[in-house]
């Protein structure tokens, strides 16, 4: 099993292989999960215009302290009428036009109300102004070519005034679970038969890195119904089949694939659970064979899928991403192939403390739905200890 790739030699195979898609233009409000194909910039300065941080008075510095009349109320959308003159206040509303011949602010709980105006204390100029550009200012680039959109994104992009945004298309995806004994949850068991859970998983796991996923109908182990299956499935972007990857003499996937043209680039990773992955190439379309049993579907996905799918669409970091954690108890380690344990994460002081779930078969779908993080336990020989470091992906 020495000759095996390695998680990152795989890895660096399926990278190889992606051709990053085309781009297209979207609406901001329709961008969330998408990856920008070129830098979007400002429209305008942030703030727009010199804006207070308080509900107050504006005023001149060098006026303070003092007892100043007040002119005018500026509220937020509403500036002021004129300019505010030497000697005078204006009250003004959080995000209110700070007006010209202002420089500052005074908060209201610092002023007391007087006949003839308000009382301010001394102020450094500048106070409580937020100034205009502070955030970004026109033409900044707002979010980098190959950053993925999120919330905070988005709301940087509606707040600079961005309306539309150049983004790759969303990778056109087929998933394909193959199995005679697979039911769908809702139809009665017959003997042998399980619910088919992958489709769900591997749909669910494509849609959350970005891409458009159709689920074909699931499949037999026979000859026939492969083939049809898997030809409708190649003619996207990305085809991801479970199941029928082993050695079994029902394992059909990967030679039908071979009928149909498909390269293999790989089979097989040095890697629990899921050693029997596939990976291969038609044209442009990639094309995933992931282990039957779910978890080593779902670990699958994480390691190979998921990079490839983010990085189809220009992505500038498609992962995984290993962060740092510490083992929250021992651990065997695995001879022959790298680990990725199911784990639940808690913080402990400053440490990320993982702690491995019971129930590590790759069966056990139940038990791995717990974890929010698989561990990567480097194959080697001996145990790792409670609180020796180690490198985990957050799911
Ligand atoms: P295979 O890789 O086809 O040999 O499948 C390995 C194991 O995973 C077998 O126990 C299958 O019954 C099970 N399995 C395969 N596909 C699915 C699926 N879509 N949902 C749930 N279990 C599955
Ligand atoms: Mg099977």
């Amino acid at each position: 099993m020495a000759d095996l790739l390695t998680i990152d030699e795989a890895l660096g195979l399926v990278l190889s292989h992606v051709r990053p898609l085309a781009s297209e233009r979207v609406p901001v409000d329709d961008a969330v999960g998408r990856v920008l194909a070129e830098a979007a910039l400002a429209a305008v300065d942030l703030p727009p215009f010199p804006s207070s941080a308080m509900d107050g008075f504006a005023l001149r510095a060098a006026d303070a302290p003092g007892v100043l009349p007040v002119v005018a109320r500026v509220a937020a959308g509403r500036p002021a009428p004129r300019p505010l003159q030497a000697g005078e206040a204006m009250g003004i509303a959080t995000g209110g036009v700070v007006p010209e011949g202002a420089d500052s602010v005074v908060q209201v709980e610092l002023v007391t109300e007087r006949e003839n105006g308000v009382e301010v204390p001394a102020l450094a100029a500048g106070a409580n102004v937020r100034p205009q550009g502070g955030d970004v200012r026109t033409g900044d680039v707002v979010a980098s070519a190959g950053a993925r959109l999120g919330p905070a994104q988005l709301g940087a992009l509606a707040a600079a005034g961005v309306a539309e945004v150049v983004c790759a298309r969303r990778p056109r995806t087929a998933v394909l679970v193959t199995g005679t004994e697979l039911r769908s949850p809702g139809e009665p068991l017959g003997p042998g038969e399980i619910y088919e859970s992958n489709g769900l998983i591997v749909a669910s796991q494509l849609r959350s890195a970005g891409a458009e996923a159709v689920r074909l109908p699931a499949v037999t182990d026979d000859d026939e119904a492969h083939r049809a299956a898997l030809e409708r499935g190649l003619d996207g972007d990305v085809l991801v089949t479970t199941g029928g990857v082993s050695v079994g003499p029902h394992d059909l996937v990967r030679r039908i694939e071979a009928e149909l043209g498909v390269e293999e680039v790989f089979w097989r990773v040095a890697v629990r659970p899921g050693k029997p992955v596939s990976f291969g190439v038609r044209g442009s379309t990639l094309v995933f064979g992931l282990p039957g049993n779910p978890v080593s579907s779902l670990v699958g996905f994480e390691l190979f899928v998921r990079p490839a799918v983010l990085a189809l669409q220009g992505a500038s970091d498609p992962g995984p991403r290993y962060l740092p954690g510490v083992l929250g108890s021992p651990l065997r380690r695995n001879a022959a192939r790298d680990d990725l344990v199911r784990a639940r994460s808690r913080r402990d002081g400053d440490a990320l403390v993982l702690d491995p779930l019971s129930g590590q078969e790759s069966h056990m779908i139940v038990r791995a739905a717990e974890a929010d993080a698989l561990v990567l336990i480097p194959r080697g020989e001996g145990e790792l200890s409670a609180g020796d470091p180690v490198e985990y992906i957050s799911i």
